[in-house]
């Protein structure tokens, strides 16, 4: 291979390929004993872009092309061809660096779903102790039920930083419409509207690069190498022994002595597998890739929450649109961040919110809603007038695209086809939720504040007037999942150990293996899926 050169260090006993919420839980645990060396590689930057360490710095993140992948999805068929963009993290860290902070861990209904899909150790009460694992609720956090929460994990997770009159509006809203308020989504129920705890440490943000890779990176044993973009995992006699990875226009061959973890993420896992021959198999040949195992179902499975948004304009001057549009309002917010850690900067953009039902027969929650005390005209900038903001997502939709590879380049970005509102269930679900934002808007508690609804506007009204706003305005909640399908079915992608079927030595571990989409927000997940990995990868070895 013309170019490559082989690392002064040429094995590791692991190799894992992505430093996001999965790979940097795998980084620290699998080099927790001392025991085995792990090279952990990463396509983004070691970034100090101060914007990451400040939880308010989501909103210049989010799209900067230094710290994400800048993906779009290709034209969606039932959103009137648009492409939507797709912000993926590119830095140690990876989403977890971009992300809303938001610490969700969905419904225990969710993952005795997963069991009952045949993935045998993936039941609530199986995965339960690694969320605890995980977790360490702040020392101020109001106290919750200890057989749910942990104390002393990695993870920092803290109660919202801020009430905002708007979210404290929002809550009594919820409880006008029949939704009662609840101090802990991540209990034995969900239903209910309150505060969302955050991963924020003592006002900053708490990534999985703070949380467990800061602590691990001192060992001898982890070597972690950013920059790092992975082209090709290879195999011999269908064992995954080594691993090509490009850096500052060089290629490099490192192997592995004993397992190679992907953990790209839902979009550039499945994509890596099929660069490497592990795909379908014509669509494969097609692209000139040697085959190593035909496996159809790699990409296939993709799921996505998808948001829709109302917005009104505020009568009052109190949304965080007017802090941003004066400099005494912008010196107020630093004030209140820089001496109290406290205020909008302190925590998610969205703080407050719920889960409730679309329908009385649906068994659980099956919509999740938000406030966000501010609007934006378009990404990064919030809009002239004073705005707030509802939002909300249907939990478990059950339209499915694909992820497939648009060239046989790892430079090249994947095709990604979401697929949204394909199914008529979907389609009802986000019209409901529609209908109830706009009943939290015009509920007594919001009289205060409302003047108008701007977005979609009162002339958007019949359901056939929503489905077309949905067509024209909806967006990614940005929880891409099920790429990599795990499942004890011969088309399941990997096993219930994460093992890559049709292949030895290679396991995926992120988002991708989600069988179906978690009632909530994804990070959390992700990162007990990593917990719970690192045990299975241990024990193996
Ligand atoms: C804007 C936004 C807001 C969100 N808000 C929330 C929220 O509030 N709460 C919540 O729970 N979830 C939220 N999420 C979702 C959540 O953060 C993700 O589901 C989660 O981070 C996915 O983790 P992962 O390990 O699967 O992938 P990632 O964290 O994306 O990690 C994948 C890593 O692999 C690297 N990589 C990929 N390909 C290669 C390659 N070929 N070579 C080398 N490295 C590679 C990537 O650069 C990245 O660092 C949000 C996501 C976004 C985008």
């Amino acid at each position: 291979m013309s170019g490559v050169r082989t690392m002064t260090v040429e094995s590791y006993d692991f190799i894992i390929v992505g430093a996001g919420s999965a790979g940097c839980v795998l980084a620290n645990r699998l080099t927790e004993s001392g025991r085995h060396t792990v090279l952990l590689l990463e396509a983004g930057p070691a970034s100090h872009n101060p914007w990451l360490k400040i939880p308010v710095g989501y909103f210049k993140t989010i799209h900067n092309p230094a710290l994400g992948w800048g993906y779009r999805t290709r034209p969606e068929p039932n959103l009137n061809g648009r492409e939507i963009p797709w912000p993926r993290g590119r830095v140690l860290g990876g989403t977890s660096a971009i992300n809303g902070l938001i610490y969700i861990r969905g419904q225990p209904e969710d993952y005795d779903h997963w069991r009952q899909l045949g993935n045998v150790g993936w039941s609530f009460d199986d995965v339960l102790p690694y969320f605890m694992r995980a977790e360490n609720q702040a020392d101020d956090n109001t106290p919750l039920d200890q057989a749910f929460h942990g104390r002393g994990g990695p993870l920092t997770v803290s109660d919202a930083a801020d009430r905002h009159l708007l979210c404290e509006a929002m809550v009594e809203a919820a409880r006008e419409c029949g939704v009662e308020r609840v101090d802990d989504f991540n209990a034995a129920h969900q239903d209910g509207a309150g505060y969302y705890q955050v991963t924020t440490r003592n006002g900053r943000r708490a990534d999985t690069a703070v949380a467990y890779l800061k602590p691990a990176r001192r060992r001898p044993n982890l070597h972690v190498v950013p920059d790092a973009l992975v082209s090709k995992i290879g195999f011999e006699d269908g064992r995954a022994v080594h691993v090509t990875f490009t850096m500052r226009d060089r290629n490099h061959m490192v192997v592995a002595s004993r397992e190679i973890i992907l953990s790209g993420g839902a979009i550039n896992s499945p994509q890596l597998l099929q660069l490497s021959g592990v795909g379908n198999g014509g669509r494969l040949a097609d692209l000139g890739i040697p085959v190593v195992a035909h496996r159809p179902h790699v990409g296939l499975n993709l799921q996505d929450h998808l948001q829709a948004q109302l917005v009104c304009r505020c009568r009052q001057p109190v949304t965080v649109n007017d802090d941003l549009q004066s400099l005494t309002g912008k010196a107020r917010l630093l004030w209140r961040y820089a001496t109290q850690r406290r205020g909008p900067m302190a925590g998610a953009p969205s703080p407050v919110g719920g889960f409730m039902r679309s329908r009385p027969e649906v068994a659980t929650a099956d919509l999740q809603f938000f406030l966000m005390p501010l609007s934006v005209a378009r990404p990064g900038v919030v809009d002239d007038f004073p705005g707030y903001t509802f939002c909300v997502n249907q939990s478990r939709p059950e339209s499915r695209g694909e992820i497939s590879l648009a060239a046989a380049d790892a430079t090249a970005p994947p095709d990604i086809r979401p697929n949204y509102l394909d199914a008529e269930v979907d389609r009802q679900a986000l019209i409901t939720g529609v209908r109830l934002l706009r009943r939290l808007s015009l509920a007594e508690s919001f009289m205060p504040y409302r003047e108008a609804e701007i977005r979609p506007g009162d002339d958007v009204a019949s359901d056939d007037e929503i489905l077309a706003y949905l067509r024209r305005t909806a967006a990614t909640m940005y929880h891409p999942v099920g790429t990599c399908r795990m499942g004890a079915d011969d088309h399941a992608v990997v096993d219930p150990e994460l093992k890559v079927r049709g292949v030895a030595g290679l396991r995926v571990v992120d988002a991708s293996i989600m069988p179906s989409l978690v009632s909530g927000n994804t990070n959390a997940p992700t990162v007990m899926i990593a917990e719970k990995a690192a045990d299975l990868i241990l024990q193996a070895a």
